[in-house]
């Protein structure tokens, strides 16, 4: 009963809050609309006009609205006269109220709180920023957030223009820079990686309903970006910002490496991890071996296939990670090799053409113990026709296990790695290839990896670790 009547109390006290705090939201929406009327055409205006009127004045109102709320919750902090010293337990007055402005995505807000200093420790604080969860700098983490989403797609300077007109809030493109680079720093491929749960959530949608276990693939690739070496970052006598010398360096291309875990439904993919960085073919091993490590892929549920070029590195991490994966040569980079013999051997014409496609298709059918007795029967009519000839030959045998393509296909596995090279484009080339862009490898490989973050889902996740970093700093 006792139990009942503090509840019923405590309603009424949220009740009576509640409507002090419309009563407070009603005047400020008063206070608004006064601005509204002064600003709003005298004669009969457009629907443009209104809509550019209120545009224009939307930032007060709804960072009105969200400083009248903030002011009404947390009354103990908002007026606390003493509090204790966090590190020596000494009692401290309250100083102030001391007032600072924040910027959030609906808005200014302006806050007026407490100080309390502490003479002996030297140190000061404002628990009511504490408990609002107020970050360092001017601007608060929605607008870092938003601002680091849009960086991600479209170019520094074209994502500040745009980001200042679609929300009415300036961020410069060092700004936007800097954000960036506190988010992405230090960043690894299991902290962007999807959790075990959630890849299991993925893998059990595919699996449902099926006889077979999904074919999960591994497709290891690399792409170029466009680079530029360390040694361009220089600054001149009396410059102030440090900006690369076009002039000074030499354009590169690096390859950024990657792979992705993607699971086949189908004609669908769907996608479970990538990672991308410009790095030795070391790096690329040992980020392999931290997702295994992690526990990542569930192997057990899955029918793990890895499609690859003929890079012998790649297959090298594999075998030693993934022994019991299926192993498939990228049909389309075979492809590529009979292309080059016959160009070669035949020169442009049908005989040509005849030629790859038989070859192609005693492939597909799996029957590579014939087409390399076919090209060991050719009588080369080129030097450049032998040259051809053996590689082709020394390619396909060097990956014999890898090309039981007729066995693949009824099996269900991939013949090529299309998802790796959609991959490449939609991660590597779509921000990293821009004219006139020149990447220094430390802020291609923070772009990739937030790349990668937002197609594996974890975006938002590791912007949130970003800012527990920044406060635990
Ligand atoms: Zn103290």
């Amino acid at each position: 009963m006792g139990c009942a009547e503090v509840i019923a109390l405590d309603q009424v006290r949220a009740r009576q809050h509640w409507t002090t705090l419309r009563q407070r939201l009603h005047e400020r929406f008063d206070r608004w609309l006064d601005q509204l009327e002064a600003a709003l055409p005298e004669s009969e205006p457009t629907l443009g006009g209104v809509s550019e009127t209120i545009w224009a004045l939307r930032q007060q109102l709804t960072g009105g609205i969200a400083e009248t709320i903030v002011c009404h919750t947390h009354p103990e902090e908002q007026h606390r006269q003493q509090r204790l010293c966090p590190t020596c337990a000494r009692l401290l007055p309250a100083r102030g109220p001391v007032p600072r402005c924040v910027e959030t995505m609906v808005g200014a807000v302006e806050l007026k709180r407490p100080y309390f200093y502490c003479q002996l420790c030297h140190a000061g604080s404002y628990p009511l920023d504490e408990v609002l969860g107020v970050c360092a700098g001017r601007m608060q983490p929605d607008i870092q957030q938003a601002a680091v989403d849009l960086a991600t797609e479209i170019p520094y300077e074209t994502a500040s223009t745009l980001f200042g007109r679609l929300t009415g809030i300036p961020v410069s493109s060092e700004r936007l820079h800097t954000f960036t680079h506190q988010v992405a720093e230090g960043l690894s491929v299991v902290e962007v990686a999807p959790s075990r749960e959630e890849i299991d959530r993925r893998v059990g949608q595919v699996a449902a309903g099926r006889f077979r276990r999904p074919v999960l693939v591994l497709g290891i690739d690399g792409a170029y970006v466009p680079s530029r070496p360390a040694s361009a970052r220089g600054r001149r006598p009396g410059q102030a910002r440090r900006r690369a010398r076009r002039a000074r360096w030499r354009h590169e291309w690096r390859e950024a490496k990657g792979f992705r875990f993607y699971l086949l439904d189908g004609e669908r993919i769907v996608h479970l991890l990538s990672w991308h960085q410009v790095y030795t073919e070391e790096q690329l091993g040992e980020a392999l071996a931290q997702v295994k490590k992690a526990g990542l892929i569930p192997e057990d549920h899955v029918r793990l296939c890895v499609v690859a070029d003929g890079a012998e590195w790649i297959w090298k991490h594999v075998q030693a990670l993934f022994p019991n994966a299926c192993q498939v040569l990228d049909y389309y980079h075979c492809a590529e090799y009979l292309h080059k013999v016959a160009k070669a051997q035949y020169g442009q014409t049908v005989q040509a053409l005849e030629w790859v496609e038989a070859t192609l298709s005693r492939l597909y059918l799996g029957k590579l113990g014939t087409v390399l007795g076919g090209l060991r029967r050719m009588q080369p009519t080129s030097d450049e026709a032998r040259k051809a000839i053996d590689n082709c030959w020394i390619y396909l045998n060097e990956h014999r296990g890898r090309t039981n393509y007729g066995t693949l296909r009824r099996g269900g596995y991939p013949l090529g790695s299309g998802g790796m090279e959609s991959a490449n484009k939609f991660i590597c080339h779509v921000r990293l290839k821009r004219s006139g862009a020149w990447w220094y490898e430390e802020s291609s490989n923070q772009m990739l990896a937030l790349r990668c973050a937002k197609y594996n889902g974890t975006f938002a996740h590791v912007f949130t670790r970003s800012q527990h970093q920044k406060a635990d700093s």
